[in-house]
């Protein structure tokens, strides 16, 4: 029987690839809702930022891992990376924690990264002349191996190597989750009354998640998610940049732009991409969980529209208080440096947070034969050329000793707070609907 993989998304579509590359012979189903790539997915995006900056070693190790295969080692998504570089906004302490991090992997004077103050900054980059970089940032550090890929791009082409390895990919949405009398999860039914027994079943449909647990053994609370992991969206608004010396011009040789202090911490990927050459993504760091009831295991899990919602996708049907968010952070980043910026489209993107960032990817210790690989927190999509290989480890239970116990689903959760920590929700910003 196959190994049954739910969501061709970052985590999912490259655990397939790398299950087939592993063992050719092995049966691999890799269902999602939608063709692929899901426009619903968080991995499908405009573009979406690649870099190694983590405070954490462990995540520097494996984004460095990752960064390696965008820019050279994997030919199925070198095509889809920009190397532009990244410029942050920083304390000087958080500069030191990364330059240590980067010279223990690397070795001494080996971290890639320049250090700018912040007047240095505007006058190296005069899109950013009028960036007010309030809230705390001492300086700038600008990383040249950085850069932003055609995350849409990638994706596809990563499930596109995995289905011409043998991977069938199916269309359908997981209504439950299916268990015999002992617990043991035994595939899955669809919501089109379609059923899929597997040997193994992996869980990897991103911020449905927890919903998907509760729904599927509403009576078991040690199924269900808990406060594991929330789901939540961050928004994002395309600006039209307009030709010229004071638009377009400027974003010349620009690098990707984090400033995650202040009321409007943020980041833009400036534009180049193949869907838009002339537009400028801004993403406003701040993550809006939507809590709904979930009447069959009667408790509240923050879950994205179910109904098939355009915001899913870009849309211009946002109410007006989330707009003016995206137009506060093009303000900050550009004040009047850069003119004529005009929103385009704007996408609440959702993925799932878990307390401590880390993900999860483990053997589900309620049922045998269900695994959960899940929890991207907002910086998963970097490492979608090598999170498969991590995954399919867990599965054959191979992950080190330092992966295991930090991406279990049974650990000591200890909350940090981070511009990704969830902290609004959508039904309470004025005009919300759906
Ligand atoms: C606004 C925003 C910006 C981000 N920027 C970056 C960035 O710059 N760099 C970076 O590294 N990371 C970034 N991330 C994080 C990254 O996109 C996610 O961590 C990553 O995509 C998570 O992968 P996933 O597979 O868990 O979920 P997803 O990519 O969302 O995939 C989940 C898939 O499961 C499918 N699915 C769900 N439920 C079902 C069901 N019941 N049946 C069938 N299929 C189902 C979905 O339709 C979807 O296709 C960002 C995230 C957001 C939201």
């Amino acid at each position: 029987m196959a190994t049954l993989i739910i969501g061709a998304g970052c985590f999912g579509a490259s655990t397939a690839k790398f299950l087939k590359e592993t063992d050719p012979n092995t049966d691999v189903i890799l269902l999602d809702q939608a063709p692929f790539p899901d426009p619903a997915a968080a991995a499908h995006d405009f573009n979406k930022i690649i870099r190694a900056e983590y405070d954490d070693p462990m995540y520097m190790k494996l984004a460095l891992e990752a960064k390696e295969a965008w820019s050279q080692a994997d030919p199925v998504v070198t095509p889809f990376f920009h190397r532009t570089g990244a410029l942050w906004s920083i304390t000087a302490a958080r500069t030191k924690t990364l330059v240590d991090n980067y010279e223990a992997l690397l070795g001494p004077g080996m971290a890639p990264l320049k250090i700018l103050s912040l007047d240095e900054t505007r006058v190296r980059f005069p899109l950013l002349e009028s960036c007010r970089f309030e809230g705390g940032a001492e300086q700038c550090i600008l990383s040249p191996e950085a850069g932003w890929a055609d995350a849409a791009g990638a994706l596809q082409a990563v499930i596109k190597a995995a289905v011409n390895r043998g991977v069938r990919y199916e269309v359908g949405t997981a209504a439950k989750l299916e268990f015999d009398s002992d617990g043991t999860c035994t595939g899955v039914s669809t919501t089109d009354g379609r059923s899929f027994p597997a040997r193994r079943i992996v869980l990897s449909s991103g911020a449905y998640t927890p919903w998907l647990l509760a729904e599927s053994a509403p009576e078991n609370p040690d199924l269900h998610a808990g406060d594991r992991m929330k789901a939540a969206a961050v928004l994002m608004c395309l600006f039209k940049v307009p030709r010229g010396d004071t638009g377009l011009d400027m974003f010349k040789d620009a690098p990707v732009l984090v400033h995650p202090y202040g009321d409007f911490p943020a980041e833009c990927i400036p534009p180049g991409s193949v869907g838009g050459p002339d537009l400028a993504k801004c993403t406003h760091e701040f993550p809006y969980t939507r809590n709904a009831y979930n009447k069959a295991s009667k408790q509240e899990i923050s879950v994205p529209p179910l109904s098939k919602s355009g915001r899913m996708t870009w849309t211009r049907d946002l109410p007006d208080a989330l707009k003016a968010n995206s137009a506060n952070v093009r303000d900050m980043f550009f004040g009047n440096s850069v003119q004529g910026m005009t929103p385009e489209s704007y996408r609440l993107c959702w993925d799932i947070a878990t307390p401590d960032e880390d993900w999860i990817i483990s053997p589900h210790p309620a049922s045998e034969n269900l695994y959960i690989a899940a929890g991207g927190s907002f910086h998963g999509y970097k490492f979608l050329p090598v999170i498969g290989k991590y995954v399919v480890q867990m599965l054959n239970g191979e992950l080190s000793e330092e992966h295991a116990r930090r991406w279990a689903w049974d650990r000591d959760f200890i909350p940090i707070v981070t511009p990704y920590t969830p902290r609004g929700d959508l039904r309470d910003v004025p005009g919300y609907y759906e």
